[in-house]
């Protein structure tokens, strides 16, 4: 009886170390402003999937959520190209498979144009659009060296400019377009090489961005975002869609 209870045992083990490390796997993504809000939520589903996440913050050492998941955390501020460079250099010889440009700000805004202070619309094109190209262009390295090369770019419904019917966020809209226009370039440039560039609206979304309104949890969006990156094939390589997959128009 001592001796099948043993054989048992040494066979559980045996098959325990034939299975594989699920971490990694499944490989490893990258995802911008993850501190909070929808890139957090992101880092949870990667981590949960077995994903080795990496994950920046202007502030790391404020970004107790996203330590306690685990997560490599790496300081980043996407206006910063020095901040960008050495981030590189930290990641030099790391394989990165995702992406997730996720980092962005709502920017200047006033009710009417009139008053609009145009210089201040510079930043927001900082973060939202120049942020995620040189963080791209930074970390070219390293999604070459992915087996995936999949760029996620966090945009909005509101870069639309088929779905632009009632106007305002003239800085936020633009900022997104930019970035829609800049992922379809990278995506002709880039798809050839085995790249998919994708961006994406993750829904009206529950977060500090927007005072806590919104349709959906942080998680939701996340979770919608985590299945279409899931199941995204070369032939998704420049396409727009939203959290739920479907195809967004530009
Ligand atoms: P939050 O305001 O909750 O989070 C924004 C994140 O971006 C924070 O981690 C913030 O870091 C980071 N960030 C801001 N500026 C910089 C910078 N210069 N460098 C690096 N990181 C920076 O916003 P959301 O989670 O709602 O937004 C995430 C993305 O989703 C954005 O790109 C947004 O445009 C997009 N989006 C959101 C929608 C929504 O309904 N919420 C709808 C459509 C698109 P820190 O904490 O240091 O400020």
């Amino acid at each position: 009886m001592t001796r099948s209870i043993q054989i048992l045992f040494t066979a559980c083990l045996l098959i325990l170390q034939s299975l594989p490390i699920q971490a990694a796997d499944k490989g490893t993504v990258l995802i911008t402003g993850a501190n909070r809000g929808i890139g957090l939520a992101l880092a949870e589903q990667f981590t949960a999937a077995g994903y080795q996440v990496i994950g920046t913050a202007r502030k790391p050492e404020k970004a107790t959520e996203l330590a306690k998941l685990g997560a490599r955390l790496e300081a980043l501020d996407v206006t910063d190209t020095d901040s960008v460079a050495q981030l590189s250099n930290r990641l030099e010889g790391i394989a990165i498979d995702i992406l997730i440009n996720n980092a962005g700000i709502s920017g200047h805004n006033t009710k009417e144009f009139a008053s609009l202070d145009i210089e201040q619309l510079d930043w927001v094109f900082q973060v939202n659009s120049f942020g995620p190209l040189r963080v791209t262009q930074a970390l070219l390295p390293q999604l070459a060296l992915g087996s995936k090369k999949q760029i996620i770019n966090i945009s909005s419904m509101m870069g639309s400019m088929e779905l632009n019917t009632w106007g305002g966020y003239l800085g936020y809209r633009g900022s997104k377009s930019a970035l829609n226009s800049f992922n379809t370039t990278l995506s002709v440039e880039y798809g050839k090489k085995g790249y998919t560039f994708v961006v994406m609206h993750p829904g009206y979304v529950q977060t500090d961005m927007n005072n806590g309104n919104g349709e959906i949890t942080p998680t939701t969006s996340a979770e919608g975002i985590f299945k279409v990156v899931s199941g995204l094939k070369p032939a998704d390589n420049g396409a727009f869609y939203d959290h739920s997959g479907k195809t967004m128009p530009w």
